[in-house]
């Protein structure tokens, strides 16, 4: 992601924007998945739609398997309530 897209996916974080059907797949798979860390307590807005990832990252020293080039691949240390609501980011697993 570049700035300028981070800066706008944590502005609907923090706006606590409601998340189309797509970003709440998003956040279901994130929540299982074993790529993401508990790293802060970012929780503003807890009672939005994204509890169940909230003040996790997709965490860069963990690695796993990309499900659709089947390369090993690490976290991209994003933010997940933020990366979710990035219509362009993409799972580094590609799981979505
Ligand atoms: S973005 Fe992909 S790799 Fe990262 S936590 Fe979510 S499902 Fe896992």
């Amino acid at each position: 992601m570049n700035f300028r897209k981070i800066a706008k996916a944590w502005g609907k974080h923090l706006s606590g924007e409601p998340l189309t059907e797509e970003q709440l797949e998003r956040v279901k798979i994130c929540a299982t998945c074993p790529l993401k860390s508990f790293k802060t307590n970012i929780d503003v807005f807890a009672n939005d739609d994204v509890e169940q990832i909230s003040g996790y990252i997709c965490d860069s020293n963990k690695m796993g398997l990309n499900e659709i080039t089947g390369e090993i691949t690490k976290g991209c240390s994003c933010y997940l309530p933020a990366k979710v609501r990035d219509n362009d980011s993409k799972c580094p697993l590609g799981k979505w």
